[in-house]
């Protein structure tokens, strides 16, 4: 009866990705990455890790650099502008929707002034 009981579950925590805690425990230093469209990323690296001098932001894939002021240039033929397009469709989108809950709010009003 005794042992055999261990306790299950406390491991959950555990990262997808296979990361452990315990690999934690070199100290760590935040380094700001700042790309062309001004997104920044903040990667951390083992302190005595040479820190890349690009980095790609997570946000757009345009490449980041150390220096807010001069980020890399965006590479011509990037993908990511028909993200960009499509992201702006669809704010002009939601524009309109709005412009059309206001007509009929007001469409509304008068039908019961
Ligand atoms: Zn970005």
């Amino acid at each position: 009866m005794a042992g055999g009981n261990a306790i299950r579950g406390t491991r959950v925590g555990a990262g997808p990705m296979g990361e452990s805690e315990r690999g934690e425990s070199a100290p760590r230093q935040r380094v700001s990455y700042w790309c062309a469209n001004g997104h920044e990323s903040r990667p951390s690296f083992a302190l005595d890790a040479e820190k890349p001098e690009s980095w790609d932001c997570p946000r757009c894939g345009l490449p980041a650099g150390l220096d807010e002021k001069e980020p890399p240039k965006a590479p011509r033929n990037e993908p990511y502008k028909t993200h960009l397009a499509y992201v702006k469709e669809r704010r002009s989108d939601a524009d309109g929707e709005a412009i059309l809950a206001e007509a009929l709010a007001k469409l509304r009003a008068k039908r019961e002034g």
